[in-house]
Parts: C-alpha cells; sequence; structure tokens
C-alpha cells in the first residue's frame, strides 16, 4: 500500500477511496474549489501565455491549410462544431427520471481535422511550436514571414535532421506522428498496451517509428522519455508534466467563447456554464479548464470524467498524493476500454495546478460508455469513441448530486434553468466502420439486458 499504510487506514482517512477500490462509480465535488480570481495564480501561466499560444496557431495557419487541405474551408485552423444535443437530452430524462433544466450540447472534438481528436490541439500545437523554435534559430523562418514556406523540400531536410518522440495510449501519438512526419521530422511513438492496433497501423502509413509495449502509459512515457534524453537531437513531448501542451489545449476556450456567443448562448453567474472533460493524464482537460476559467472565471464549472477502472486524477486530488499515487497501488486495475482514458498516475502538474480551479470529479463503468455510445448514435446520429462519451453522465451528477455542492456555489434551480452543460466529445471522427459496429453493437445488447 502506498505511503506505508494500510488499505484500511487509507479507507478510514478517505472513505471514498474503498469506492474507488470497489469499482463503484461515483461523483466527488471538490470542497476546495476556490474563487478563480484567486485560483488560477496556482497554474504559474497566465492569459498572456495562451495569447502567445494563439498567436503561434495564427502564424502556422497558412501552413497547416496546405499541408492538410481539409482545414484549407477554416483556412488552417484546426477548430471543432458545437453542436445541440436535445435528443439525447430527452432520452436520459426519461432514463434517469429527473427533469433535466438547462440546454445539453457537445463540442465535437472527436471531429478535429487531421487526427480525429481532441489531442490535435495540444499535441499539433506543442509539435509547431518546435519546428518554430528550430527554424528561427536556423534563421530559416522569420516570425513575419509566410509559414506556408515550411510545406517545402528544403525545411523537411532540415527538419528531417531532428527527432520528435512521445509515450501515449493512441491518441497524442497519432496527432503528434501526423504532424512531425508532415514536417519532416523523424517520428517516434511509444504506444502502451491499451492503444488500437489501426492506431499503430496508421501511424506506421505515415512513416512513424512506433515502439509497442505489453505495459501501460507511464512505462510508455518513462520508457520513451529515458531513449529520448540520451539524444540531443531528439524532443520528448512530455504528457505529463508540459506547459506547452496544455497551452495548445487551452486556446480552445476563447474560440468556444465565441462559438457560444455566436449560438446565442449567454455565459455568466445567472447563466452558468457547466463543462465535463474525460480525463487521462490531465493534460487535455486541465488546459481546456484552465482557458475556459481565464475566458469566464467562476460563471463556468469543469468537471472531470474518468472511468471507473482508471480514476487516477481524482485519486490524486482527493488524497493530495498527486502523481505519487497510482491506481495501481490500490489494487485498481487501469484496464478499460476508454484507451485514451487508460491512465494510472495522474499528471502531478495539472492535478496541483489546478485543484482550486476543478468544480469535481466523477467516474463511469464501461458498460455505461458503451451504452451512451449507441445512445448517442440513435438519439443524434452521433458516433464517438468509448472515452469520448465519459462526459455525458456529467450533467446527471450535478443535477443530482446530494453533497452540498450546488448550494455551496449558489447554483439555484433558477440559475440551473438557464445553465448549459457542454459534453466535451474528445475523440472517435477517425474509427474505423468494422470497429464501430463492434462498439454500437455491444451498447446496444448492454441497453437491451438493461431494459429486461
Ligand atoms: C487523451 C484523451 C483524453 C484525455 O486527455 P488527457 O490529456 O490524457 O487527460 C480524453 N479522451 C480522448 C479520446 C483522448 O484521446
Amino acid at each position: 500500500m502506498p505511503l506505508g499504510k494500510s488499505l484500511a487506514t487509507w479507507c478510514q482517512e478517505y472513505p471514498l477511496i474503498e469506492e474507488l477500490v470497489a469499482l463503484r462509480p461515483l461523483s466527488w465535488f471538490n470542497p476546495g474549489i476556490a474563487p478563480a480570481a484567486e485560483a488560477l495564480g496556482d497554474v504559474g501561466l497566465s492569459q498572456a501565455d495562451v495569447d502567445a499560444a494563439s498567436a503561434r496557431l495564427a502564424r502556422f495557419a497558412p501552413y497547416i491549410a496546405r499541408a492538410f487541405p481539409e482545414t484549407a474551408g477554416s483556412g488552417g485552423i484546426i477548430e471543432s462544431s458545437l453542436v445541440a444535443l436535445p435528443h439525447l437530452q430527452a432520452l436520459l430524462t426519461e432514463r434517469h427520471d429527473l427533469s433535466l433544466d438547462g440546454a445539453l450540447w457537445l463540442k465535437q472534438d472527436s471531429h478535429l481535422p487531421i487526427s480525429g481528436s481532441i489531442k490535435a490541439r495540444g499535441g499539433i500545437y506543442e509539435v509547431l511550436k518546435h519546428a518554430e523554435d528550430l527554424a528561427l534559430a536556423e534563421g530559416l523562418l522569420r516570425l513575419d514571414d509566410d509559414y506556408a514556406t515550411l510545406d517545402s523540400d528544403a525545411a523537411r531536410a532540415f527538419f528531417g535532421r531532428h527527432k520528435i518522440a512521445v509515450g501515449s495510449t493512441g491518441n497524442l501519438g497519432l496527432s503528434i506522428g501526423i504532424i512531425s512526419a508532415r514536417l519532416g521530422f523523424q517520428a517516434t511513438v511509444h504506444m502502451s498496451a491499451d492503444a488500437r492496433q489501426w492506431k499503430k497501423d496508421k501511424l506506421r502509413a505515415h512513416g512513424v517509428e512506433v515502439v509497442e509495449y505489453a505495459c501501460d502509459y507511464s512505462v510508455a512515457v518513462a520508457e520513451g522519455r529515458k531513449q529520448a534524453s540520451a539524444d540531443p537531437f531528439c524532443h520528448f513531448i512530455d504528457d505529463e508534466n508540459s506547459p506547452d501542451l496544455f497551452l495548445g489545449y487551452a486556446v480552445a476556450a476563447e474560440r468556444l467563447k465565441a462559438q457560444l456567443a455566436a449560438a446565442g448562448i449567454r455565459v455568466d453567474a445567472e447563466h452558468p456554464l457547466f463543462v465535463y472533460l474525460p480525463c487521462g493524464v490531465g493534460g487535455g482537460p486541465g488546459g481546456v479548464a484552465f482557458g475556459l476559467k481565464l475566458a469566464f472565471g467562476d460563471a463556468v464549472h469543469c468537471l472531470f470524467a474518468e472511468p471507473t477502472h482508471s480514476p487516477c486524477m481524482l485519486l490524486g486530488v482527493y488524497s493530495g498524493l498527486h502523481d505519487e499515487v497510482a491506481v495501481q497501488d490500490f489494487g485498481i486495475d487501469n484496464l478499460t476500454a476508454a484507451d485514451g482514458l487508460a491512465v494510472g498516475r495522474p499528471s502531478g502538474f495539472v492535478g496541483r495546478a489546478m485543484q482550486r480551479l476543478i468544480d469535481g470529479y466523477y467516474t463511469v463503468s464501461d458498460e455505461e460508455l458503451f451504452r451512451l455510445l449507441a445512445l448517442l448514435q440513435s438519439s443524434e446520429g452521433l458516433r464517438l469513441e468509448p472515452s469520448a462519451l465519459a462526459g455525458v453522465p456529467g450533467m446527471l451528477q450535478v443535477l443530482g448530486e446530494q453533497q452540498g455542492y450546488r448550494q455551496r456555489l449558489g447554483l439555484t434551480p433558477e440559475r440551473l434553468a438557464r445553465a448549459t452543460h457542454l459534453v466535451w466529445a474528445t475523440g472517435g471522427s477517425m474509427v474505423p466502420e468494422t470497429e464501430m459496429s463492434a462498439y454500437l453493437a455491444r451498447g446496444q445488447a448492454l441497453l437491451q439486458a438493461e431494459r429486461q
């Protein structure tokens, strides 16, 4: 047991650990939440850093538009759409016998161009930043150049002398591998055992080296980090500790703010916005939540969602041990079909930086992820990978909670009636058809069993 204490002692001091170990779905609303104005200072990054990341993405837009023609319509800006889920909301209302006030929406990062997951934000951003740093230092590029010139044999020959490496459960490797290979870098992805075969195949087809491990994500990251540190020409993208990845994700918030305004959705104290973010190691949801807190302050409420078999961030924040503890230390197996969330040890950077800014955490069983996958398809015609469904039950957690959370934060019935609940759909558009059919069949079978 961690820190030399028995499980019984842990459970006595931290009663939720018993529930976590029993793999029971649960929610925990953070008693340490603080006003954004105060807690944003914990992060060590600021609005100016997010603005710089946003400006960098704008500089690269002409390159992205040229290298990835599917982004030409948005001028090389990698962004996803916002859609309402009225039919799913009606279905959930009926299934859970709750009156679901407010409106349920979906942020479709599942359909982000280039790599079909939220990793097309942070992962691609960090590779672009590294490429820019190298090219500026080499005199190959000036800040006011048209970056489309990087789509040239000369630039590819230059980047080809450099390497990029990353450890991944699948999607981060996919996004970093694709953009790195397109720029000309030698890319290596260290894949954990959870990674789907099609993700490895796709990367190899792009000329990326894929190293496979029989172990979980933390081992793949540690191994990748070790190999890269021996090579001065190799940049290791460290998903457990990277401020650059984090900032790439954070840019999502200003884009969302514009989309909400365009849809006529108000966000302020009287019109709260709840955002439900599937969490693996924490960089993606942490970065997005950081941006949201900068953009909306206390009017936005962020909750992280994890599989019952991989509740690493909940465990780390709840126990205060952060990355000093892994779910496996408590005998939780970290085996889940939600491969994007199959992480046993959280990012210590994100857990500590964001611990006063995240309203709550909850867990979802794999079976429920599959049921929700089938429900979303039948109600709205939308298809996501299992990880990406974890945000869907968030609204039920908030409206059904009995921990005094809503009262504590002044979330009155009147305010909740005007609330927007946003599910962050983190991946799925690139899942092969046969794989998706199997997911849907499994979800439908589980729904059928539930009705009997
Ligand atoms: C990576 C990923 C997440 C979570 O992001 P982290 O940075 O690992 O917390 C959620 N959903 C999907 C589909 C992902 O690929």
